[in-house]
């Protein structure tokens, strides 16, 4: 994305195109979600007099073993606003070089929080303890005053990669003991719920939960909903959250129905992200194989990222979409796939044979 000059991924694709793996935010509604959009009991959620929404807000703030949550447009805003939240004008935000929050929000962090930003460098967007103690800055009048540690969990850029447990307690830890607040956006933490064998564990999921002073939850990624995202934390926080969110213009009215969708995909749709996280080690593979392919990130989730030796991320993205494969250029030289809900294994399949037999690089035939 970096390369191209404009919203080159918002172009439209072919409408022949067969296998749409451009994101998991290209998912429809499936009936039985537009069923239960349709039966929603509404009312106005400025007043927090929509019962769906409660609801949705509810069961979001149980599950992750916190007090209340706040249901907003987008997780740009459910980041966004925890920042706001998090910090005063002029301190100082730790993240990952790869963050969405620092690479992906328009530059909010500097232009709505006044914040700016310390990156790190880690490992496919996790960092370790020592490198984020060692960028916490001390209590000189010199320095920005470092307020908030914020991890990605699944991370976008870093294909989708999955933090360890362990490490995430010790950061929680230590990251709290200095006063700072721990921010989790869990755009896709379904995903790493998945993978870590959490979910339907109800006690790891509150113990995750409890690691972060506010987390950020999508509901129209892997989720499949239309739109949504879910602000979980202590009920201090999330009042000023509310707050927050009526100066963004955030505030929604009877939005009854989208929550509905949320509280559907809870239901329906998390346990299968397994079959989508399958569903990428098989690209994965095919890709693995392809003689233009210099190497393919370890697929952990649902996202795939492959490398091209030289920069034909473009070329290569045009092939593939050619033979009926959507992706995303994701840097100069890489290639990003992201499985989802409106694929099936017969899909996935078809998918792997026609990115075998295209061809990546140079011209095309
Ligand atoms: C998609 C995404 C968000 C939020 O994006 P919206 O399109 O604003 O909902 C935040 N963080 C990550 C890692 C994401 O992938």
């Amino acid at each position: 994305m970096a390369q191209s000059s404009s919203n080159s991924q918002l172009q439209p694709l072919p409408s022949d195109l067969l296998v749409d793996l451009r994101s998991d935010t290209v998912t429809r509604p499936t009936d039985a979600m537009k069923a239960a959009m349709h039966a929603a009991e509404v009312g106005d959620d400025v007043f927090a007099e929509d019962p769906s929404i409660r609801a949705l807000e509810a069961r979001c703030a149980e599950l992750m073993g916190h007090e209340a949550a706040l249901f907003c447009p987008s997780g740009t805003m459910t980041n966004q606003i925890a920042i706001q939240v998090h910090t005063k004008p002029g301190d100082e935000v730790v993240c990952d070089r790869l963050a969405h929050i620092y690479n992906y929000e328009g530059g909010g962090i500097a232009r709505n929080a006044g914040a700016s930003v310390r990156l790190l460098h880690g490992d496919r967007g996790r960092f370790s303890l020592n490198e984020c103690l060692d960028n916490i800055n001390p209590p000189d009048s010199h320095y920005a005053r470092t307020t908030l540690v914020a991890v990605e969990d699944t991370c976008n850029k870093g294909g989708g990669s999955v933090w360890n447990l362990a490490e995430l307690e010790a950061l929680s830890k230590e990251v709290r003991a200095r006063g700072l607040a721990f921010h989790l956006d869990g755009a896709r933490a379904w995903n790493a719920f998945v993978a870590r064998g959490q979910w339907g564990d109800a006690g790891a999921l509150k113990a995750y939960g409890h690691l972060f002073d506010s987390i950020s939850l999508c509901l129209s990624k892997g989720l499949g909903c239309p739109v949504g995202s879910v602000l979980v934390g202590p009920q201090s926080f999330i009042q000023e959250a509310h707050r927050v969110r009526k100066v963004m213009g955030g505030g929604m009215r009877q939005a009854g129905s989208l929550a509905a969708a949320g509280l559907h995909a809870l239901e329906h749709h998390v346990t299968r992200l397994a079959d989508d996280h399958a569903h990428a080690k098989q690209l994965g593979t095919t890709l693995a194989a392809h003689a233009n392919v210099a190497s393919v990130d370890p697929v952990e989730t649902n996202i795939v990222i492959f490398s091209l030796h030289g920069n034909h991320a473009d070329t290569a993205v045009r092939a593939l979409a050619e033979v009926g494969v959507g992706c995303f250029a994701f840097g100069p030289d890489k290639v990003r796939l992201v499985t989802h809900l409106d694929m099936t294994s017969g899909d996935i399949h078809e998918a792997c044979s026609r990115i075998a037999k295209a061809r990546l690089i140079g011209p095309q035939a």
